[in-house]
Order: C-alpha cells, then structure tokens, then sequence
C-alpha cells in the first residue's frame, strides 16, 4: 500500500506542515491511514498524527471526518466531552501524492488492549461503570447536542486518558523527542523506542497485576497484589475515537454500518437506523468490558449466513424478536418467514443475559440481575424503546458507585454531627 494513492512512508524524525510537527514512532493504522506519534514543537506536546493514503476517495473521506471532527470539537470547548480533540489538519505533499493529515490529542491505549492485558477477564464493575460513564457522556453529547451517530463504536474504538502517556508527563515517563535524525543512524529512534517498550511493559504488567479475579473464579497465586504506582497514572477515564464512518443523523453514511459483532439488527434488516444503533453498540461493549468476552461472534455455518446466526444468537440471549420487527426490514424476506421465524435456523435455545452472566462468567446472582437490568433495554428489538444515552446516565446501575458513597459521606456526617 506504500505507493500512488496509497500510504505515506514515514521515518522518525520527519517534518510535518513547515516543522511543526516531528515524527516520533508509529502508533498503529487502519484502512485508510497510518497513526504516528508526533512531537508538536509549537505547543511542545506530543500528539497523534493521522497521514490518510492519498487516492481521491481516501482525501474525500478524510475531509467528512475532518468536518464531523470540527463539529465535535467547536461544540465542546471546555474538552470535556469524552471525545477526541482534532487539533489541527494540513496537507502533506510526498512521492505517493497529497495526504490529508489529521492532529488528534494524543491519548492511551484503547479498552481492546485492555481487556487483553487483563487475559479476557473481565474489569471489575467500578471500572466498568466508571468507564461506561465516559462512553454515555461522549453518546449523549454527540447524540443530543451535534446529531451525530459514531456508527462504530466498539472496545478498539475508545481509547483510555492515562498520564502514563508521554504527552501529559514527559519527565516522569522519561521520553523526551527526537529533533532530528541523528547523523549515520537512518533508524534514528532505537533510543526512544526501547524506553518506550519497556515502558509500554511496565505498563501492561501493571494492568496485569490489577487483573480483576471474578469471585468464584479462584483468587490467584500467592501474595494479594499491591496496586503498583504507576497505576496512578490510570484513572480509567477515555474518549471515543475513529470518527471516520460517523455520520449525521439526516444523511446516514452508507446501509451497512458497524463492525459485525456490534451491529445492531435494524442494520442487519435494513429497517433504518439512527442514534439508537450506537446505543445497542455499547450494550455490546459494556458486556464485553464485564465478562472479557464478545456478546455476540456470529459465523458462517451449513445452510445458514452469518447474519442469520447473528439474529439467532440475539434471540436466544434477549427472546424472540417481535414479529411486526423481524418483518419490517428490506431484508426481512430473507431470513424470516411470515409468522416472524427463522427461515433455515429453527431450534433456537432461548437463555437471558442474567442467566448467561450466571452461568458462564459466574456472576453472582444479585450482580447478573443488577448488570443485566442495566443492558437489557438497550438490548430493545425496537430501537424505539431502547433508551437514549441521557437515560442510561440516569440508570440506578452507572450510579452505585457514588450512591454509596453518598451513603458514606451522609454517615461520616452524622458521627461527626455525633461526636459534637
Ligand atoms: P482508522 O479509521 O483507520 O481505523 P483510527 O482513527 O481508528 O483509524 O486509528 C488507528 C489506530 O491508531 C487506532 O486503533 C489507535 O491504535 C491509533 N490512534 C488513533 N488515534 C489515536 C490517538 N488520538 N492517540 C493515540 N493513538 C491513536
Ligand atoms: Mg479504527
């Protein structure tokens, strides 16, 4: 993909927009673009550097996320708002052709690398709620005050806040910029990139460590872990990213949306989709971030497709889809018959969240009925009745934690209002 039209090759220590911008190492890519970390000299933060391939189409989709990004970020000026910054955006002229950049705030590792650190275990529920907080925030704010659907949000797509990164504490994590490329050394960045590997290790086995045991579930080897310092650094906060398929709610972006196992079964049957869809997404990955698991991984399998697996296993985990439903869609004739049941899928093994949550992760009873209160309504066949991210932050579930310690803070005021 490094030629016309295709990816920019970059080697650390190259200049972006006049100097302004210092290449540092490579943080990851996708699709469309490679994602680098950047030395801002202006402002002297670090920051990631989005280089979009060069072909018209790859230059016309980096000018929507370009405009979706401005919109979230003009509407937000106090940053608060769960979602990733867009710095500053140029063109960037190379042997491949002309790159669309983007400067997005520079942030942590994303939810997926957590729950892999964590061995697909599972968090425990105050960092679940702790994170869903950030996700509903960002939703709500999107959803209500821009119209705006993300269209794929998923674990990979939201990415943690944590002053372990160089950009918010350079000195402590003991990173500091490559300038130039030093003389006689065209890898110029072994230095930094063995600081930040082992920095990057001290890390995951710090999340490691904290690899929250289920009860039930054995409580480890030996010595109870102590939480290491360098957990400071992670307060669990994050921002959604990749804005790149998102799209307003009056000109939806393209029929099929999501990644698979986040879709949402008014995507699968083309019955129209709007802010409801993201919210049946998060569903996904609040289950996913609790249990280490997918909720749904659909397959291909002998006389049926993968999205009639999918609707299959979404009725055995949530009940029958209703039939005016499962009907309505533009693709309702291939999967369902008229009475509203599968046409090649016909024993189904309905179960329900709760006891799934029971069952395979070994919930206790109290936390699967509570978690599953929380999920099922967004897990609604009709996204209609699904509730909108402004509810789900009204949900008794997200709102434990602090109900506890209100509880707690009302108490130490009645013994100190005692000891008087
Ligand atoms: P794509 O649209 O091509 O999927 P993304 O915006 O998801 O691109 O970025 C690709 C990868 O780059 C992400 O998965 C992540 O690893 C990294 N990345 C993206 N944005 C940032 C950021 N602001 N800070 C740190 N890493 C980032
Ligand atoms: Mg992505």
């Amino acid at each position: 993909s490094y030629r016309k039209g295709g990816y920019h090759a970059v080697r650390i220590a190259d200049n972006f927009s006049a100097g302004r911008y210092i290449a540092q190492k490579k943080l990851g890519w996708g699709q469309f673009s490679t994602v680098w970390l950047a030395y801002d000299t202006e402002s002297s933060k670090y920051v990631a550097l989005k280089i979009q391939k060069s072909a018209p189409q790859f230059s016309q989709a980096a000018i929507h996320e370009i405009e979706i990004l401005s919109a979230v970020a003009a509407g937000d000026p106090s940053n608060d708002k769960c979602t990733v910054r867009l710095v500053d955006h140029f063109k960037h002229a190379g042997p491949n052709g002309q790159h669309l950049c983007m400067v997005l705030e520079f942030l942590g590792d994303s939810l997926l690398s957590l729950i892999k650190y964590n061995r697909y275990k599972g968090l425990e529920f105050h960092r679940v709620r702790e994170i869903s907080r950030c996700i509903l925030t960002a939703l709500d704010y999107l959803h209500r005050e821009l119209r705006i659907i993300h269209t794929d949000l998923k674990p990979e797509n939201i990415l943690l806040c944590s002053n372990i990164n160089p950009s918010k504490d350079p000195i402590r994590s003991g990173v500091t910029p490559v300038l130039e490329r030093p003389e006689g050394n065209p890898n110029g960045g072994v230095v930094i990139s063995s600081i930040e590997k082992r920095l990057k290790q001290r890390a995951k086995r710090a999340v490691a460590r904290i690899s929250e045991r289920r009860i039930g579930m054995g409580g480890g080897v030996g010595r109870t872990p102590k939480p290491p310092r360098i957990l400071d650094g992670i307060d669990f906060t994050c921002k959604v990213v990749d804005f790149g398929n998102a799209c307003w709610a009056d000109s939806p972006i393209a029929e099929e949306i999501q990644t698979r196992q986040y879709r949402a079964p008014e995507v699968i049957l083309q019955s129209g989709y709007s802010f409801a869809a993201d919210i049946w997404s998060f569903a996904c990955t609040a289950f996913e971030l609790a249990t280490g698991e997918m909720m749904f991984t659909p397959k291909t399998g002998q006389g049926f497709s993968e999205d009639e697996d999918h609707l299959a296993m979404m009725m055995e985990f949530l009940g029958k889809i209703p039939r005016k439903i499962a009907t309505s869609g533009a693709r309702s004739k291939e999967y369902f018959d008229r009475y509203g049941d599968l046409k090649r899928i016909r024993r189904l093994k309905y179960g329900s969240i709760d006891r799934l949550l029971v069952d395979k992760y070994k919930f206790s009873d109290a936390d699967a009925r509570e978690f599953a209160g929380f999920l099922s309504p967004m897990l609604d066949f009709d996204p209609d009745k699904r509730p909108t991210a402004q509810q789900c932050l009204q949900h008794p579930w997200l709102n434990a934690d602090s109900e506890t310690s209100r509880l707690n803070a009302g108490m130490n005021d009645l013994e100190i209002k005692a000891k008087k």
